[in-house]
């Protein structure tokens, strides 16, 4: 892989190198403000214990390559459940080895570009996305990822099919996105954006069945909520709404202040419950 100046790297790759830095010197913080499973608030700078360090590598598209970058993570333990969680920076989504910032740009890019085909979004500058040859044997792992012939060898490449789940994946998060738009309407109602996401539209090629185009349409309401929730409240929307995994838990908060754990399957929309207690801040 060539090497990079570290003056050109894209901010997330810093931003990962950063993490790192932080959990290796114990100084990251874990920012839930209330347990995922007992849903008891944090109280202190101590309710979460910091119960171990694990490594974690991220992809990211750096132009035409997906680099790896090693991190870290650290799993936080309850104080009064002793459940113990992995705490997600704000650039990583749970269970998804890319990074948020480009899981949404391909997936916004496809979803706003009537005429891109999924084989173009996953192109940069009209060229496939290269994983390292070195990672062959660790993306041949990974059944979604794609291979191209070049002269008499096989490379792999970041597949159309990746982004073709990535967008699943946004698009389930429909009652995440109801969740927010809820807070950022709270916050500042004079903002337009119920306005923006009536105006939404799916090109009618993008999509064979009803289901589908849902789908398209959910994703591109959640491309068009996130920036505007990332102004209001900052980077946390993943972490706080929702995982991407068919039959992972999302959390939620409810009125009363106390949180719930709901399952959230397969074509389903997760029920999301989210509205705040009088003169508290959004969920970080
Ligand atoms: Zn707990």
């Amino acid at each position: 892989m060539p090497t990079r100046d570290r003056r050109d790297e894209p901010d997330i790759v810093r931003q990962i190198r950063q993490h790192e830095h932080a959990v290796r010197q114990g100084t990251d913080k874990c920012d839930l403000r209330q347990c995922p499973r007992c849903g008891c608030p944090r109280n202190g700078p101590d309710f979460f214990r910091r119960h171990a360090a694990r490594k974690r590598t991220f992809w990211v598209l750096c132009g035409n390559l997906v680099e790896k970058v090693l991190s870290a993570v650290t799993r936080w333990r309850c104080r009064l459940c002793r459940l113990t969680f992995t705490g997600y920076p704000s650039f990583a989504l749970p269970y998804k080895r890319y990074t948020a910032p480009d899981v949404v740009r391909l997936s916004r890019r496809y979803v706003q570009e009537d005429e891109l085909s999924y084989r173009e979004a996953v192109e940069h500058d009209g060229r496939p996305i290269f994983h390292d040859r070195d990672d062959a044997d660790e993306i041949a792992d990974d059944s979604t990822e794609g291979e191209e012939e070049q002269g008499s060898e096989t490379v792999p490449v970041l597949a159309h099919t990746t982004v073709y789940r990535w967008i699943g994946g946004l698009g389930r998060l429909v009652g995440a996105t109801r969740a927010a738009v809820d807070l950022i309407q709270q916050k500042d109602p004079s903002n337009g954006l119920v306005r923006r996401l009536a105006a939404v539209r799916i090109a009618a090629r993008k999509s064979r069945s009803e289901a589908r185009k849902r789908v398209l349409l959910a994703c591109a309401n959640l491309c068009l909520v996130l920036p505007v929730y990332v102004g209001c409240f900052g980077e946390r929307f993943f972490t706080e709404f929702a995982t991407l995994r068919s039959g992972a838990r999302v959390r939620m908060a409810s009125d009363e202040g106390k949180s719930e754990v709901q399952d959230e399957r397969e074509g389903r929309e997760p029920r999301v419950v989210l509205v705040q207690s009088a003169g508290s801040g959004p969920v970080r």
